[in-house]
């Protein structure tokens, strides 16, 4: 009861259009002088709340209970998911399981052990500082607000952003070796880059509007670059787990193209399967390979051959936090 009266004497805090659910929870219980988990143990919300990826979905239970908590319309609170903005643009969404275009934090009880979560260091060094939307989209690498390439980790030690441990985010520091994340010194990125962003940013919109066909295509000739172009024949996994700078140097390679669908929304407009015909990039017929030879000698030499020439994908430990 004293934490919600507490939540209710600081309506103060309010959302920012482009505000993640779990940037509003924890300023609102620094602001009421709780820790992340006290805050939400005074709401009511279940203890596993942080251990759960509430910028990505929340259950009908959750929304209930936050709106009510915190004293907000629930329809506010539900569009401050990342799959509500991309359920708006026709993406394909879950709660659970792989889904297009989102980053992975790779939460593992109360950690995050991946590079999802993104941030930009200038707008972390304002006093009202959120996170937004926009650091969870896998097209996005640079914050087009202050011209900088967007992080995902500590300057100093690397570990992956972790906004709500440790109150990284409404403190700006890391966790683990409490260097401020907020406004050290970054080299601008181009303004070619900005140019392509805002590229990708039209076909954003363009899907928002009700033409989602670029978005698709481009969804598709992506993951079919990632897995095809021999460039990043060695990166291994979906591209969307990629780090952040990977990330980006695929849609500068792909330029042309992204260019070419935001200038030509209808280009698009026959791609009506582009999201699961890339998922089935897998179940594409494999490659014909020659009959073993019968003779053991030949048969031997063969195999030996044929692991020399192996070469094998980069692990996806290399994306993940020790
Ligand atoms: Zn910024
Ligand atoms: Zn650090």
């Amino acid at each position: 009861m004293v934490g919600v009266t507490m939540v209710q004497s600081d309506a103060q805090v309010v959302p920012h259009p482009d505000e993640v659910l779990g940037s509003l929870l924890a300023r609102r219980a620094w602001r009421a002088a709780h820790g992340t988990a006290s805050f939400a143990k005074s709401m009511g919300l279940p203890w596993d709340v942080w251990c759960r990826d509430i910028d990505r979905s929340i259950n009908v239970l959750f929304l209930n209970k936050v709106a009510e908590g915190l004293g907000i319309e629930r329809e506010c609170v539900r569009t401050m998911t990342v799959n509500t903005f991309l359920s708006k643009c026709g993406v394909p969404v879950q709660a659970i399981g792989f889904e297009p275009w989102i980053t992975y934090v790779g939460l593992v009880r109360w950690k995050r052990i991946r590079y999802g979560q993104m941030y930009c260091c200038r707008c972390l060094d304002s006093p009202d500082r959120y996170l937004c939307r926009d650091w969870r989209i896998s097209t996005n690498w640079l914050c087009p607000a202050h011209s900088l390439p967007l992080q995902d980790c500590c300057p100093e030690c690397g570990k992956p952003f972790t906004p709500y441990r440790d109150d990284e985010l409404v403190l700006a520091r890391c966790g683990r070796c409490t260097t401020s994340l907020a406004g050290h010194d970054l080299q601008p990125v181009s303004d070619e880059e900005l140019e392509l962003h805002r590229h990708i940013q039209s076909i954003w919109n363009d899907a928002r509007t009700g033409r989602p066909g670029p978005l698709c295509a481009l969804y598709r000739h992506l993951s079919e670059v990632a897995v095809c172009d021999p460039r990043f024949a060695l990166a291994g996994e979906h591209w969307s787990y990629w780090r952040t700078w990977e990330r980006a140097a695929l849609l500068r390679s792909q330029e042309g193209v992204i260019v070419r669908l935001a200038s030509h929304p209808s280009r698009g407009a026959l791609v009506w399967c582009g999201y699961s015909l890339a998922c089935d990039l897998s179940a594409r017929p494999k490659r014909r390979t020659a009959s073993m030879p019968i003779d053991p000698q030949r048969r031997a030499q063969l195999l030996l051959d044929m692991a020399r020439r192996v070469r094998w994908p980069r692990r996806s430990r290399a994306r993940v936090s020790r």
